[in-house]
């Protein structure tokens, strides 16, 4: 599996970081948020100063890092990277926040996850670019301050409303990404191939859109296994029977679901009698973390309409049942 196997970690980065776009011209899809964000970055450009800290929201893999890439690229400055579970305590990030050049752009993924302490010290960082560092303990301890030179800080999470307020407050201008539509994903799909000399028919390009939940990443990782199935079978172009196959083979379904979808979904009908049943009970019942299954699986299976979020926990829908092969029970309250 592509997030746990290392080397396939590292093909990925290597892969994904030859087909990211490097400015918001060749970013495909997210018209509104690449309007709005183009209008931040010309505003910060005519002032003369740093762009607001911006704050980038949606599931994995649909150019959070990208836009940040592109940010520091739009405005000529250097990128720094880390993300909340990387910074253990405040004093990591005061050594980051320390060490940055004037104007830089500070990317940190995963910010919902940010320690107490380093998340107190971001504030002050992000309002009056300065750090306190505190030295010493107890009643002896002193709060010695840094001043910071302006930067931007691009903070990614996976759900905005996981953030706490005061921390949301602080950034400038929030977007919140959504799942592409298959049109923009054929698009992503083409250039990607045409950055890797891979010759694909557009019905195929159409065929990968569509299996790749909304998803850039997904889209680019299937083109990349339906490019390995052309050349191996011989096949000197990736038509639509070629790519159909290949996704067969690594169980992306005519919808794009894949294993896991597949498992919290089957999961719901199967042992559940299709909910409702509590997130983690869930999680717990296909082997996966709470967190893969709420922000990877379950945003993805309630825009198809196959899932829902009730109070009183999962349901499933009956095109959920129906996209099983299975039969809703009777009252099945979706
Ligand atoms: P995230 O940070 O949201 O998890 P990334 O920015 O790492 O997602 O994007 C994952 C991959 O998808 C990258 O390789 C990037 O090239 C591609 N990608 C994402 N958004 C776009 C887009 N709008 N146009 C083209 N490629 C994209």
């Amino acid at each position: 599996h592509a997030e746990t196997d290392p080397y396939a970690q590292v093909e990925e980065r290597d892969y994904e970081a030859a087909l990211r776009p490097k400015t918001l011209a060749e970013f495909d899809g997210q018209p509104r948020v690449r309007e709005q964000l183009a209008l931040v970055l010309d505003a910060a450009r005519h002032r003369g100063t740093t762009p607001d800290h911006v704050l980038l929201s949606g599931p994995p893999g649909l150019g959070k890092t990208t836009l940040a890439m592109i940010i520091a690229e739009e405005m000529g400055v250097g990128l720094r990277i880390s993300s909340g579970p990387a910074i253990q305590h405040a004093g990591d990030l005061a050594a980051i926040l320390s060490g940055l050049d004037e104007g830089e752009v500070l990317f940190l993924d995963e910010i919902h996850r940010l320690s107490r302490p380093a998340e107190e010290m971001l504030y002050l960082a992000m309002e009056d670019f300065r750090v306190d560092v505190i030295v010493g303990k107890g009643p002896g301890a002193t709060a010695i301050p840094i001043e910071l030179p302006p930067f931007t800080l691009v903070g990614a999470t996976t759900r905005a409303g996981m953030l706490p307020g005061p921390l949301r407050d602080r950034f400038g201008f929030t977007a919140q990404l959504d799942f592409y539509d298959p049109a923009d994903l054929s698009g992503i799909v083409a250039n990607s191939a045409g950055k890797l000399g891979v010759s694909i028919h557009p019905d195929a390009t159409d065929e990968i859109a569509r299996r790749s939940r909304g998803t850039p990443r997904i889209a680019n990782r299937l083109l990349r296994r339906v490019r390995d199935f052309a050349q191996v079978k011989g096949h000197p172009q990736a038509h639509r029977a070629v790519a159909r196959a290949a996704l067969e083979l690594y169980e992306v379904d005519e919808r794009g679901l894949d294993r896991l979808d597949r498992a919290v979904l089957g999961a719901l009908c199967n042992l559940f009698d299709g909910g409702p049943v509590g997130l983690s009970t869930l999680a717990l019942s296909v082997g996966e973390e709470i967190e893969t299954v709420s922000e990877v699986a379950e945003p993805f299976l309630i825009r198809e309409g196959l899932l829902v979020r009730t109070p009183r926990g999962r349901v499933a829908t009956r095109a959920g049942y129906a996209h099983m092969g299975l039969r809703p029970p009777a009252q099945n309250p979706a």
